[in-house]
């Protein structure tokens, strides 16, 4: 028998929520092993300054645990983080954790019909395996050349060190996607100077943000009914920028938001026409996620702020120098570079998971397109289950896609237990047409129009787009009640 009937490999948003929604369905042989000291994911690790959510707060977070204290309309990390710490008390997760325990490698028994997970502390056996290792597992090597000879500071948006001093000092940034938008605003202030290194500039919108006064809050810990009403509304407002308006794509739409943003939102905010040129997209709307905020263009009218364009060349041990020749001397390089996604091959050439018949999660992400069933289970890895999977990001906030995915794991475990199974594995038929299905839904989107430039993490190395789910929330949810348990194989051991 294996020791546990459930793990759960992190314990983020995804491992926390799949850790309630197993103890809702009854399922108390779990744990949730966590690499790390502490649980709580990507806000754990992120605390770099200007940290807090793209998405307002009330889409951010879980429809059974609303949170009626969020102090500002996009909270900042730390209050997500006591959320995630939260939750983990509220529903009595606290048992169930084993912190400190990297899983390094999952292999299949068929003999036994369990996995066996190789972890930091030894080896743990369990029936099925939920894999919640986050979309952006582990920061992307730095490949700049020369990097190792700097001999000033250097700062990672993914594991800020709070006790390297920047005030009056030279800094240069690497990177301007989401977390760089954060951070450049809040260090540009205490710099003497700072350099901020673009090589795909990023579309930034207006964001309403304010502080969410005491009433309202008091009012949505009295009101529940009216906090859902607001939960729904900024959830579908969120789905509907970040997914119905790039799956089901109105160029003349797309075209005009540009405009509007290009024209009205970028011209009042940078006064350097030739900086201004610079930080406006040539790729479309929503070929890459888009950001939110009022402060990092402003940014770039600072006498003490410059905007370098010219690539990189090499990390020097005074600064960095770029192609055109120039030397930029800098005391602290701030790495903002982005993240291995789930989807790519190294993470798991690092952490193999090997399944039935030889089957290679590495060696199949490699060599053959991105293919899932509902964005949770792929052939030939029985009894896995992967919050996040190919095709499976789904409305727009992570909360919705743990519920979603959650329930649809949970719906598999109940039919197992009925059944007596003790090996589950999706039909490849099943597989097969679901990943079509998705595939052909994304044929109008806004990845077949003006995206080449962009850079996007939603396309994969095989030129794909297994990032996200081309169906609407409420879709996805039906899916994950109704989808037919037959699409999946149940077979029995007998001792
Ligand atoms: C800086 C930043 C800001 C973001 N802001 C937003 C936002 O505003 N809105 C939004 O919708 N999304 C945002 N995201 C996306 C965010 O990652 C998700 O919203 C969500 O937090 C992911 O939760 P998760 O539990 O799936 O993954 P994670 O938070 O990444 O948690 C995964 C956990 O698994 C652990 N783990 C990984 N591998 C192993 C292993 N082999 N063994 C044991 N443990 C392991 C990790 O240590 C981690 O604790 C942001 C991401 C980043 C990086």
């Amino acid at each position: 028998m294996p020791e546990h009937e459930v793990v759960v490999i992190g314990a983020g948003i995804s491992g926390i929520g799949m850790g309630i929604a197993l103890r809702r369905a009854g399922i108390e042989d779990f744990v949730i092993l966590e690499r790390a000291a502490a649980i709580g994911g990507t806000w754990r690790d992120n605390t770099y300054p200007g940290i807090g959510v793209d998405v307002p707060a009330q889409a951010y977070q879980f429809s059974y645990a609303p949170n009626p204290g969020w102090s500002r309309v996009f909270a900042p990390g730390h209050e997500v983080r006591s959320y995630v710490e939260g939750l983990a008390d509220r529903f009595r997760l606290r048992p169930h954790l084993r912190l400190g325990t990297e899983v390094v490698r999952r292999d299949w028994d068929e003999e036994l019909h369990l996995w066996r997970l190789t972890t930091s502390g030894g080896e743990i056996t369990a029936r099925f395996v939920v894999s919640a290792i986050g979309a952006f597992v582990e920061p992307k090597p730095v490949d700049i050349p020369g990097i190792e000879d700097f001999r000033g500071d250097v700062l990672r948006s993914a594991s800020w060190d709070h006790t390297v001093p920047l005030d009056g000092r030279r800094a240069a940034i690497v990177g301007t996607g989401a977390s760089a938008v954060q951070i450049i605003p809040e260090i540009a202030r205490r710099t003497a100077h700072l350099d901020v290194y673009q090589r795909t500039p990023i579309w930034i919108a207006p964001k309403p943000d304010a502080a969410v006064p005491a009433a309202l809050r008091r009012l949505y810990a009295r009101a529940p009914r009216f906090q859902e009403a607001v939960r729904r509304a900024a959830t579908r407002g969120v789905e509907y920028l970040l997914i119905d308006s790039v799956v089901r794509h109105r160029p003349a739409v797309t075209a005009r938001l540009e405009r509007l943003l290009r024209d009205t939102w970028y011209r009042t905010q940078v006064r350097d026409p030739e900086t201004r040129a610079k930080l406006v997209p040539d790729y479309g709307f929503g070929c890459k996620r888009p950001s939110v905020s009022n402060a990092y263009l402003r940014t770039f009218n600072r006498p003490d702020v410059a905007l370098v364009t010219d690539p990189i060349e090499r990390v020097t041990p005074t600064g960095l120098r770029t192609k055109d020749g120039t030397e930029h001397p800098a005391d602290v390089l701030i790495l903002a570079t982005g993240f291995r996604l789930a989807s790519d091959p190294e993470v798991f050439r690092r952490t193999p998971v090997r399944g039935r018949d030889g089957f290679d999660l590495a060696e199949r992400y490699a060599t053959e397109r991105l293919a899932s069933y509902e964005g949770v289970t792929q052939p030939g890895l029985p009894n896995h289950f992967m919050m996040f999977g190919p095709y499976g990001w789904v409305g727009g906030t992570w909360h919705q896609l743990v519920e979603t995915t959650a329930a649809h794991v949970v719906r598999v475990l109940g039919e197992a237990r009925r059944r007596g199974a003790t090996a589950v594995e999706v039909r490849p038929e099943a597989a097969a047409r679901w990943t079509g299905e998705m595939r052909g839904r994304l044929g109008g989107s806004v990845f077949h129009g003006r995206c080449a430039t962009a850079r996007s993490y939603y396309f994969d190395h095989h030129g794909d787009l297994p990032y996200l789910r081309p169906t609407s929330s409420a879709q996805a949810r039906e899916a994950a009640a109704s989808f037919p348990l037959d699409d999946y194989l149940y077979e029995t051991r007998h001792a």
